[in-house]
This record gives structure tokens, sequence and C-alpha cells, in this order.
């Protein structure tokens, strides 16, 4: 483990409009976003000035290897700002030379020259939220963006790292929205093959409270596939992406070789992270801290943490481990899965204490095993793909019964 985290996340809350699926910490500013002089500008200005002062208020900080910048919608930033930000860890922290800085665009949000100006001001990656290519599909589900936005975005991000002015970036899809029966998905996947995206992520819908989906499906209004039909789409999914040479590395994310994020895999693989901006989530030090979701919170909070000095929270080197259950879950989500008997080493439990929990494990994943959901080698354990990972819930499930019961 680094004394300092590496990785650093950012989140850009600007959208013109709230999607109907989603319950990001999201600030909509309609369609006049003109982020340098027009209608949003101050908006924009007052937040990225908060963002700063967060930025600058870590006290220890170590050269960053990946940065990502997600949202919202970061791409309704102008390619200054973004540039401005990054020269802002450069100056203060310092980037590795060959740091994956990614920015999440989103289509019809900006344009060939914007493209240029991200990759000018540093950007190296991008993560493109398709969705889908289908205009009803995009409609339903309070998209903004039509299916020629989409291929017009994949077109210009083919054409740049097909340049060698990028090293990666990925098309994101949803899969599961509504109407997205078998064929429009399996409709959807081959359109993004066609765009040859090194990196390409597939969202399982969640109905969220407090969403647009979640109150039409309580008046009894908003149909979704069913079971049968979201397993046969993910059944789908892998079979088409793999037979077109993506790998599944991750529940969501399938890569050509090479190109997997470095930065989710810091998540899932429990090292510390930054992050910085409205509602979002850091973790230095294994443990998690979440800025507050409301605006007016939010600047309460980064102005205590920076004028006051206050920043104990976030450069607290004491390394707080991440509870067992948690690290067994998100390495779970990664194709070569978890050893077990290491992580259960990290636990310093006595010699009796580690066999009997073990083993305990090991009975109650049984029935995984036995059904192939869940595979063992040696001491590493992995689920099954797509089996395994289709099901992954009921397994994690049984596992948190079992941490509840030997605590
Ligand atoms: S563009 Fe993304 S972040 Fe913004 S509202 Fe839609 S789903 Fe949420």
């Amino acid at each position: 483990m680094n004394e300092y985290p590496r990785s650093a996340y950012v989140h850009v809350p600007f959208c013109h409009r709230r999607c109907f699926y989603c319950d990001f910490v999201v600030i909509p500013l309609g369609n006049k976003v003109e982020t340098l002089q027009g209608y949003g500008s101050k908006t924009v200005k007052e937040y990225l000035h908060l963002l700063y002062k967060e930025i600058l208020s870590i006290k220890h900080k170590s050269p960053l290897s990946t940065i990502y910048i997600g949202g919202g919608t970061p791409s309704l930033l102008d390619p200054k700002q973004i540039k401005e930000l990054i020269d802002l860890f450069k100056e203060n922290y310092g980037v590795d030379y060959g740091a994956e800085i990614t920015m999440e665009v989103d289509p019809a949000s900006f344009n060939q020259d914007d493209l240029f100006g991200f990759i000018n001001a540093g950007i190296n990656r991008f993560s493109l939220g398709v969705q889908s290519f289908n205009d009803e599909i995009l409609q339903k589900s309070g998209r903004r963006h039509l299916r020629e936005d989409a291929e017009k975005s994949c077109l210009w991000l083919k054409k740049v790292h097909d340049c060698g002015l990028i090293k990666s970036w990925s098309l994101d899809l949803i899969q599961n929205l509504p109407l997205s029966k078998l064929q429009e998905w399996e409709e959807d996947l081959k359109k993004a093959i066609k765009f040859s995206p090194p990196h390409i992520s597939i969202y399982d819908l969640n109905i969220e409270d407090g969403t647009v989906f979640k109150k039409l499906i309580n008046l009894g209004k908003l149909q979704l596939p069913s079971d049968e039909e979201a397993f046969r789409n993910s059944e789908s999914t892998n079979l088409i992406l793999k037979s077109s040479g993506y790998s599944r590395y991750e529940i969501s994310n399938y890569c050509l070789p090479m190109h997997q994020s470095r930065h989710n895999r810091v998540y899932w693989s429990g090292l510390g992270w930054w992050s910085f901006g409205q509602g979002s989530t850091s973790s230095p030090w294994g443990e998690k801290l979440t800025r507050p979701r409301g605006s007016k919170e939010y600047k309460k909070w980064v102005i205590e943490q920076y004028e006051h000095n206050l920043d104990s929270s976030l450069t607290n080197k004491d390394y707080v481990y991440k509870e067992l259950d948690e690290k067994i879950m998100l390495g779970l989500r990664l194709k070569e899965g978890i050893d077990l008997y290491e992580l259960f080493k990290e636990q310093n439990w006595e010699n009796k204490k580690f066999e009997r929990n073990l083993s305990k494990l090991i009975e109650e994943w049984q029935r995984f095993l036995e059904s192939g959901l869940l595979l063992r080698k040696g001491n590493r354990f992995f689920l099954s793909d797509p089996k395994g990972m289709e099901l992954s819930n009921q397994i994690l499930i049984s596992m948190f019964k079992w941490w509840d019961e030997i605590n």
C-alpha cells in the first residue's frame, strides 16, 4: 500500500437535465450551458472555485497515477476549465509520466473542437455515455441525445484513438432499459462493436428511489424487461462481446487486451483514492468519507475544511483496514477473483479462529461451487462467467450472512 493515494476522482455535477433513471448528484443547468460566459457560467465558476479549494486542502500529497473526471456531464465544461483542473493536480500533487487521465463525455454535449481541447488539456482516455443507439429507448429514458449524436461522438473518439492521440476510450451502454428486448439490445451491442471501442462498460439498469422511473413503476406505467429477458440480454452480451475479442475483466466491464481501466481497478482492488466534489466518496485510508450531496452543505463543508484547517479526516495516516466482507465483495467482481487465504491472513486471526471461519465460509459456498456459479483453483475463488457473474448476488448474500454470524 502506498503511503498516500495515487488516484483521484473529481465530480463535475452539471447536466443539461436529469435522466429518468439517474439518482447521482446532479445540478441541472438546462439547455443554455455556455460555461465561460453564458447562463450556467456563474454556478459553474462558483463550483469550480470550491472544488479547487477542496483539492488544495489535502496536506500530504503523492504524485497521481490515475485521475478520473466523472459526473454529471464533465464535457459541459470548457476545455480551458479542464486544463485548469489537470494543471492544479500537476502543480500540487504531481502526475506520473504515463498516468491515465479519464474524462466522462456525453453525446451532444461536446463537438470536435472541444474534444481536441480536452486532449490538449491532458485527457488521454474518454468514457462515452451512449447508453443506447435506439432513439425511442433514449427518449423513454429521458436522455437528451439521439442515435445520430452518439454515432458522431463514437466516430470522433475512434479517429483520435486510431491516430494515437489518446490511449483508450470506453463506450458505455445500459442494459435492460425500457423497450430494450433481446433484438434491440443485440442491435445496440452490434452497433457499439462497429466503432471498435477498446473498452465497453455494460451497466445494468437499477431502479433508484426518487427517480422518474421509480415513480412510473409505482404508477404501473413503466414496463421493463422481465427477469428472463434480462438474463437472455446478459447471455447475449457475453456471447457477442466475447466473440468479438472482448474479455470480461469485471462484472460490468469488457475490454480488448491492455485496455482495462486502471482507475476503476483501484476501487475494486481496495487501494486508496482521493475524491473531490459534491456528493463524492473518497477512501484514502480504507475508511470511506462522503461529501454532502446538497450544494449549500457542500459549500459549508469545503469552507470548514479549508479555512479552519479541518482536514484531519482526509489526512489521517492511520490505515483503516477495509472490512473483510467488503474486500471479498469487491474482489469477487474481478475476473481473477480473490485469494481467500491471503485475505484471511490479513485479519491476524489466531489459528483456530482462522480455520473455523474459513471452513464456515467454504461450507456456505459449497452449493455454489457444486452448481458451478463459483469456481476454485487452489486458494483462489472466482465467479464463473457468465452464470456466476449474473447471479453473484446470491453468493454475496451468503457471504454477508456468514460475516454477520462470525461477528
Ligand atoms: S447525463 Fe448522466 S449524470 Fe447527468 S442526469 Fe443523465 S445519467 Fe445522470
